[in-house]
């Protein structure tokens, strides 16, 4: 069968660069190109659009991304082992993908980049939550993405979408879907990557909102979203006792009980509780 590009097998390309996967790197590789084409049409139509990718590894959604007629991919991977993979790639699709070698977390892929971005990649377990919540918590919004399309743990993938009353719920759902649809789009096994990793997978899809669903300060909601759930089993006034002298008051006036407890609170609550505890600091 025609593969979806001309270039060798990802099993091939792994043995010839000898790409044996790292754990300190968070490698488990995706081989299969029709599976990575498919999460590449998760993240909508790419043609007139450039996509960011953290850590493309040997390569398989890069291509995914590419041959679904991605305009541009700025891809950043870490692994120096990885860029005459990559380099192959490149030249397979001229001037349509730039490689930085170098941490994500350190790279500001803006100056690489011309709106619309997407975002789109399965990103390294250990700093997949801290690229998210950065990607999340810009002060302005819009954000710079205006999708992302994104491979995680599938707890990770559940805590994301998880609504009130569920054990889900905490930070990373208040902050995913202040300003964004989040929804989960596919859901992998273990057996989809080499070296299978130990629990499932799942591609989140979060869609950028014109404008926040409720008016809050973002540092503000931030602050007091991660108070709430760092001890999600107290109430409310004994969680966050400290962040202001009336804070039962203030609880009170954004409609919450002071017993209640945080995975108890809505979105919509929660950002009249960061506008109360805003103008009570004023
Ligand atoms: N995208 C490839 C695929 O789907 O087969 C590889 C995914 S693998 C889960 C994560 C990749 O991120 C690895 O290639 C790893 O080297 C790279 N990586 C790990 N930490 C990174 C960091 N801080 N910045 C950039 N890339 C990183």
């Amino acid at each position: 069968m025609a593969g979806i590009d001309n270039l060798p097998p990802l099993r091939d390309v792994i043995a010839t660069h000898g790409l044996s996967a790292r754990k300190s790197l968070g490698q488990n590789f995706l081989l299969d190109l029709n599976l990575t084409a498919k999460i590449a049409r998760q993240a909508g139509d790419l043609t007139e659009t450039d996509v960011l990718e953290i850590g493309p590894g040997p390569g398989g959604l890069t291509r995914g991304l590419l041959a679904e007629g991605a305009r541009k991919v700025l891809a950043i991977e870490k692994d120096h082992r990885c860029l005459p993979a990559l380099a192959e790639i490149a030249a397979a699709y001229p001037g349509r993908l730039e490689v930085i070698e170098g941490d994500a977390l350190e790279i500001n892929p803006l100056e690489h980049l011309t709106p619309p971005i997407r975002i789109a990649a399965n990103l390294p377990y250990n700093v997949g939550t801290e690229l998210l919540v950065r990607w999340l918590t810009p002060k302005e919004w819009p954000p710079f993405w205006s999708s992302m399309t994104l491979m995680f743990q599938r707890e990770v993938a559940e805590r994301i979408v998880a609504t009130p009353g569920s054990k889900a719920y905490g930070r990373l759902a208040v902050l995913s879907q202040w300003r964004s649809d989040a929804r989960i789009a596919i859901s992998l096994p273990p057996g989809a990557f080499t070296p299978p990793p130990k629990v499932s997978s799942a591609v989140v899809h979060l869609t950028a909102l014109p404008a926040p669903r409720y008016e809050a300060d973002a540092k503000t909601l931030e602050y007091v979203v991660a108070k709430a759930f760092n001890q999600r089993r107290k109430m409310l006034r004994a969680a966050l006792k400290g962040v202001h002298p009336d804070i039962e008051d203030l609880l009170t006036r954004a409609g919450i009980s002071p017993t209640e407890r945080a995975e108890q609170v809505s979105l919509e609550q929660f950002c009249a509780l960061a506008r109360a505890l805003k103008d009570a600091r004023a």
